[in-house]
């Protein structure tokens, strides 16, 4: 399926799907309309409530009559029509809730591209704003569950700033480079998918699972 990476604000990306008539995160307006240059929009995908995710979708509303907005909500989305829970499916897209960024965090699958907002980045996680390390670690291990071959499309671009994280820690040879990423590369070299294996937990002197994963997080929030 072809996804066209749309750059917003600073080091945001949204995502338009052609082929659905879809946009995902649609941080402002501007950006997708000259990227769909007079397509369609039919539905726009939230993968959680923050401003540098959604800001766009009213605009994008008053622009496309009908315009369907998908999201949890569980927190408050301006413009939201259909609340999704875990397990949902939309014509072929399944729906998985990952919380621990925030509450209402969704990651989008279809047709092996999987949009993880800011619960997975390259080499990366998002913060805790709203969840806890179990929590997340615990949505973590659901992505990693996704076939090898399953591509991933982050949310921000943190590329560069996560390897040089990674490699004081666990250097692992991978370059950034802007998404996709096959899920086979990111399990194998992203340390907060790692946090069960006891060279990543020797690393930062933690009980594999939980507890390392815990402490890679705080450790990358002070980096
Ligand atoms: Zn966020």
């Amino acid at each position: 399926m072809r996804v066209v990476p749309i750059p917003c604000l600073t080091d945001n990306y949204a995502y338009w799907l052609p082929e659905l008539g879809v946009v995902v995160d649609p941080s402002e307006a501007a950006p997708v309309l000259d990227v769909l240059g007079g397509a369609a929009l039919r539905a726009v995908w939230c993968t959680h409530h923050h401003h540098d995710h959604v800001g766009g979708v009213p605009a994008l509303a008053a622009r496309f009559g009908g315009l369907r907005v998908y999201g949890s909500g569980r927190r408050p989305i301006q413009g939201l029509t259909d609340a999704l829970g875990d397990g949902d499916r939309l014509d072929g897209v399944e729906v998985l809730s990952v919380p621990g960024h925030t509450l209402d965090a969704l990651t989008f699958v279809v047709d092996g591209e999987a949009f993880t907002g800011d619960t997975l980045f390259a080499m990366g996680c998002g913060r805790l704003f709203e969840g806890d390390a179990a929590q997340m670690w615990a949505s973590l291990q659901r992505l990693r569950a996704l076939p090898d071959t399953t591509r991933l499309w982050f949310g921000h671009d943190y590329a560069a700033r996560n390897l040089a994280f990674t490699g004081a820690i666990v250097p692992t040879g991978r370059a950034a480079t802007p998404p996709p990423v096959a899920m086979a590369l990111e399990r194998a070299t992203n340390l907060f998918l790692r946090a069960d294996d006891p060279t990543v937990a020797a690393a930062v002197g933690a009980a594999p699972g939980v507890e390392t994963f815990a402490a890679l997080r705080s450790r990358r929030d002070r980096f």
